[in-house]
């Protein structure tokens, strides 16, 4: 570079640009080339040169902080031309640098030289002062703003509900951890950034930890998050959420873990499992709960080519407890029952709740069928105690049904369907009693559904009919009176005995249609023979327990009497000794009310229930009807003493008595001589139409007629 290029550039210095002598001074300086990244000071360098950049540029730096940029034209440096001043700065190529070289000993020689050069100096470099003041000013608000940032920033840190972590992405180290961190963990904050972040899970290897992290590492996800048990430091646990993220923002990257306490909220998703899988009541496994076992244990049962038991039971007598002592005392009475059986099971089987007073014990790992009977003995066996409620002691039973997978069923709800068919079996036979499913079950069922749809039709269809049986006097052998006994001719010609179709009218409902029907049927018939002959004869008409459930039967009766403009007093009411007692409460009042209509009331099947005697008193009664089983068994001495007893307490009560089912002249005398009133049975008739019952009533009607044997 020439003198006058370098002079050029000495005049563009403002301190310098209007002195004389630049040309001296030019003379004696020098050119500098100083490759890029080069660096032309450092910080705590001793000066003595300031430097004139003719090409490239400079950036100035403290501590990794740029602070000032120099460009062509531009000087830099001029500190040091003023004694031994330190740099404060240091200086480094951008690019590559030219610059001239103002050494401090020519300077000073120009300076002696030049006396007015020092005011224009004094001006630049106090004003280039007085802006790099500003600027570390500026820079130190930056950076205490920056500090009351990370203050705050920490304070919100430490102030959140959830853990928070800085870790090293490598290692797991623990960089940095907030408050809550250490209070959640029981560490302290120093003893945490000695430990790795998966050494604070229960259940978290360092490189199950890598695993998880792999996809945030390749990017292939923004966070990743898992569930864990958190490790406090006396080793207790409590279950967390963490979510991990990964910034490369710093260098070198790290990684933040939120940790989030989720106790709560687990407690809560526990708390409503519990809801959707435990019966409330009793604490045990609900019908989810217990469909979601079964069908694990058919599973495992197809694998392992084991057979599944299940047992379905049905409380017998339950309705009677909660009818006598209200649905708390009942709802008690089902959590003593559930208790009883909480020992005797193995732990992997199931016994559950499905609702009401049905329970189901499923008995997964069956080896051997024959095992299945001990089983559902021992669930009777269980119940052979009395339990005890209000300080009073209850007896109660279970009817069980046992279906077995896979035999009796391949899939749930067959097994639970036959399971339940061979409970009600056993509950039909009178309770406290088992059943192993069979597969005539079913068919009986199904036609048994088939008969309730028949049945529900034929009173439309006009099928039913009434006959009629003979109640002859013992004394006199005449027809004191007749029972109307109802036939179903079915259309399909099939002949179906009321003692198969009247109970399944009494589950159904239909029973009330039917009992108004005979009513109906029984009092016009009354009415017809009374115009044609001119007398009349009783009938009894049969009462289902289940009729005395209609809050209006004596009134439908009553209504049904005058509108036949009969008698009441031809009119009988045969209830079972077991319908009364069932109904007691009903039963007792429905009866007196028709008693003081003019019925005769007669209690049908005596000594085949359960009548205390007590209530016998209390009701009103004309007649016991003394069970067929009594009759037909009548050779065994203790039927004769049982009949014997009937006929004394009604004599003393002042009951009428009738024998059912007579069938032979032994059983007839037999009787007589006991001192029965009259009687019933194929040895005077059947039960008849009533176009040839007449014939029996009123002989003259029908010359040909079979002599009664009398
Ligand atoms: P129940 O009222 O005790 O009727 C007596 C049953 O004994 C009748 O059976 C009758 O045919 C039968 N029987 C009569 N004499 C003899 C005999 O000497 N030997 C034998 N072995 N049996 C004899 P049925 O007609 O089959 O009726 C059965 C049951 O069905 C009746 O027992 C009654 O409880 C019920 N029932 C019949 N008709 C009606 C009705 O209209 N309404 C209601 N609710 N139930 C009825
Ligand atoms: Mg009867
Ligand atoms: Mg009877």
């Amino acid at each position: 570079m020439n003198n006058k290029t370098t002079l050029e550039f000495l005049e563009k210095v403002d301190f310098l640009k209007n002195l004389p002598g630049l040309d001296t001074l030019a003379t004696n300086c020098k050119e500098e080339f100083l490759p890029q990244k080069a660096f032309l000071f450092k910080e705590g360098d001793i000066g003595e040169a300031m430097y004139i950049i003719t090409s490239g540029s400079l950036e100035v730096f403290k501590e990794n902080r740029v602070i000032a940029n120099r460009t062509s034209g531009e000087y830099i440096g001029e500190m040091a031309l003023l004694g031994n001043q330190i740099r404060s700065a240091s200086a480094r190529a951008t690019t590559d640098v030219q610059a001239i070289e103002i050494r401090k000993e020519y300077f000073l020689s120009f300076l002696s030289t030049n006396p007015m050069a020092f005011l224009p100096l004094f001006q630049t470099l106090t004003s280039r002062w007085k802006e790099d003041l500003k600027n570390i000013n500026s820079d130190n608000l930056e950076l205490k703003n920056q500090i009351k940032l990370n203050q705050r920033f920490s304070l919100l840190l430490d102030d959140t509900v959830n853990e928070i972590f800085i870790l090293n992405p490598d290692t797991y180290q623990i960089i940095q951890a907030n408050l809550k961190s250490s209070q959640n963990l029981g560490y302290t904050r120093e003893e945490l950034s000695n430990t790795t972040f998966n050494e604070t899970f229960q259940d978290l290897s360092q490189g199950e930890l890598s695993e998880k992290l792999q996809n945030l590492v390749k990017k292939k996800q923004a966070q990743v998050s898992f569930e864990n048990q958190h490790k406090r430091k006396d080793g207790s646990n409590f279950p967390v959420e963490v979510r991990i993220q990964y910034s490369e923002i710093e260098d070198p990257p790290l990684i933040y873990a939120i940790v989030e306490d989720i106790s709560d909220r687990k407690a809560m998703e526990n708390h409503i499992k519990h809801l959707a899988f435990y019966d409330s009541l009793t604490e045990l496994p609900n019908r989810n709960l217990i469909k979601d076992r079964l069908n694990i244990m058919l599973a495992q049962a197809t694998r392992t080519n084991t057979k599944v038991a299940i047992l379905f039971m049905g409380l017998d007598n339950f309705k009677n407890v909660n009818d006598s002592l209200g649905h708390e005392a009942g709802d008690q009475f089902l959590v003593q029952v559930a208790n009883r059986f909480e020992k005797p099971l193995r732990k992997e089987d199931t016994f559950g709740r499905l609702g009401g007073d049905e329970f189901i014990i499923l008995f997964p790992a069956l080896k051997n069928e024959n095992f299945v009977a001990k089983l559902a003995q021992r669930v009777l066996d269980i119940m052979d105690q009395p339990l005890e409620l209000k300080g009073k002691q209850f007896h109660s039973t279970f009817s069980v049904g046992v279906a077995i997978f896979p035999q009796d069923g391949k899939d749930i709800e067959t097994l639970f369907k036959n399971s339940s068919i061979a409970m009600y079996q056993a509950k039909e036979s009178g309770g406290n009693a088992y059943r192993l499913y069979e597969s005539s079950m079913h068919d009986k069922i199904m036609s048994r559904l088939t008969l309730e749809q028949d049945l529900r039709k034929a009173l439309k269809n006009k099928e039913f009919e009434l006959h009629y049986q003979p109640k002859v006097s013992m004394r006199t052998g005449e027809i004191e009176g007749l029972e109307a006994l109802i036939r179903w001719n079915h259309p399909d010609g099939k002949e179906i005995s009321p003692a198969v179709f009247i109970p399944i009218a009494e589950e159904s409902q239909i029973i009330n249609k039917i009992g108004e029907w005979t009513f109906i049927e029984a009092c016009r018939q009354i009415r017809e023979w009374q115009q044609k002959y001119d007398s009349a004869v009783k009938i009894g008409v049969n009462l289902s327990g289940r009729q005395f459930d209609q809050p209006n039967l004596v009134e439908k009766i009553n209504s049904i009497i005058k509108s036949e403009g009969i008698d009441a007093k031809y009119l009988e009411i045969e209830v079972t000794e077991t319908a009364i007692m069932s109904n007691i409460k009903e039963a007792i009042e429905a009866l007196k009310q028709f008693r003081e209509l003019g019925i005769h009331i007669s209690v049908d099947d005596f000594g085949s229930g359960y009548t205390s005697l007590g209530y016998l008193t209390k009701l009103p009664i004309n007649t016991l009807k003394i069970d067929q089983s009594f009759i037909s068994g009548c050779t065994d001495s203790s039927n004769i003493a049982i009949i014997q007893g009937i006929i004394a307490i009604s004599q003393k009560m002042g009951f009428q008595t009738i024998a059912e089912g007579v069938e032979t002249r032994e059983q007839l005398n037999l009787l007589k001589s006991l001192g029965c009133d009259q009687f019933q049975g194929y040895l005077f008739s059947k039960p008849l139409p009533a176009r040839e019952i007449v014939h029996l009533i009123w002989p003259a009607q029908k010359a040909s007629i079979q002599a009664p044997p009398f």
